[in-house]
């Protein structure tokens, strides 16, 4: 009798922990299914950690210099389609800085969903990480490590938190002044030329107001488009409160 009152005990103590365990890996698939929700995309468009194949070659295409110090963990590997301006599709790629990462990807859907002509999306590795070169060949990218020439900062494409859009339709323009009191005009992409009267209408052009500004502008991104001192047309960027907060922490 002792010993039936035992069996029965142990199955009721079996029946309960089966049960709870049940409930807790039904728990955790409808959390996991949760998340999944949150973060699906349409088809063609992803968000992924730094592979160990497309690590190699950001190091190889030379985005991932051997002075890097943003580490791979807090990179993002975008898939994106895009519709070029004759009504292609294409499948795009951009590697950023995962603060920006699911903006990003809302931004480059709405843009697709929209057919807001973006020419070309590829890492800057297939050019060799030359930004003139990619410039030349209107190629819209992210993430490129540098360092401003002549100091310890990193650069906020160094960072992965700016944003260059159809390169060669909308350059970056300025003046700089030589030692000797001359004034230097420097046009990049040197072949963009062109597209610096921004009276002008064109394909490809960025315009203040139009949905690829006011996309990046809702996301508190700012617009090269409006700085006064210069004019970098293509660039969108986080402001400096939150790039300076990354950048000093990378160089401790
Ligand atoms: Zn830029």
């Amino acid at each position: 009798m002792k010993r039936k009152v035992l069996i029965i005990t142990l199955i009721c103590f079996l029946t309960v922990c089966f049960s709870a365990c049940g409930q807790n890996a039904s728990d955790q698939q409808s959390s996991s299914a949760g998340s999944a929700a949150e973060k699906e995309h349409i088809e063609g468009f992803s968000i992924s950690e730094i592979s160990d194949d497309l690590f190699e070659r950001m190091k190889a295409g030379d985005t991932f210099k051997d002075d890097c110090i943003v580490p791979r963990e807090d990179l993002r590997y975008i898939l994106a389609l895009h519709v070029d301006k004759e009504g292609n599709t294409h499948q795009g790629e951009m590697v950023v800085h995962k603060v920006i990462a699911e903006d990003v990807l809302e931004i480059l859907e709405k843009l697709y969903e929209a057919k807001y002509p973006i020419e070309r999306m590829v890492l800057p590795d297939n050019y060799m990480a030359d930004d003139e070169i990619m410039m030349r060949d209107n190629n819209s990218s992210s993430f490129n490590f540098r360092f401003i020439s002549h100091t310890d900062d990193i650069s906020k494409h160094g960072l992965g938190m700016a944003v260059d859009i159809n390169t060669l339709y909308n350059p970056y323009h300025k003046f700089v002044e030589n030692e000797d009191g001359t004034k230097e005009e420097i046009i990049e992409p040197a072949t963009g030329k062109a597209y610096l009267d921004r009276s002008k209408d064109f394909d490809y052009k960025i315009e203040k107001g139009d949905l690829c500004y006011k996309l990046f502008t809702e996301k508190g991104f700012e617009w090269g488009g409006e700085w006064t001192d210069r004019k970098d047309y293509q660039h969108f960027e986080l402001p400096d409160k939150i790039t300076e907060k990354y950048a000093e922490e990378y160089q401790k």
